[in-house]
């Protein structure tokens, strides 16, 4: 058994700092609030899925994306040793 065999597919699951619940995000009627309010600009609205995303795994962990969403739908994951 060659060793790259045995670890995990890196490509198979990816963790961004940012989460966006596809159920509750109503990005799919309009809304593009977290979008608007992130002033790094790395939140998306996917053409594929109609659903809010982050796009590039930049992030200040400044809230308005989770604090301002209608829906509850994002949630930031502040590292622990900025808590
Ligand atoms: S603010 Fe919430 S509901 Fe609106 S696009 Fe972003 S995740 Fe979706
Ligand atoms: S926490 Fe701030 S920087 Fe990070 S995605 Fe939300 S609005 Fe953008």
């Amino acid at each position: 058994m060659k060793v790259y065999d045995r670890m995990p597919l890196a490509t198979s699951y990816t963790i961004v700092p940012v989460e966006v619940d596809d159920a509750k995000c109503i990005a799919d009627k309009g809304c593009t609030v977290c979008v608007d309010v992130c002033p790094l600009d790395v939140l998306r609205i996917s053409e594929i899925t109609q659903k809010a995303y982050m796009a590039y795994d930049e992030c200040w962990y400044c809230m308005p994306c989770q604090t301002d969403c209608p829906t509850d739908a994002v949630t930031v994951n502040i590292p622990y040793l900025l808590k």
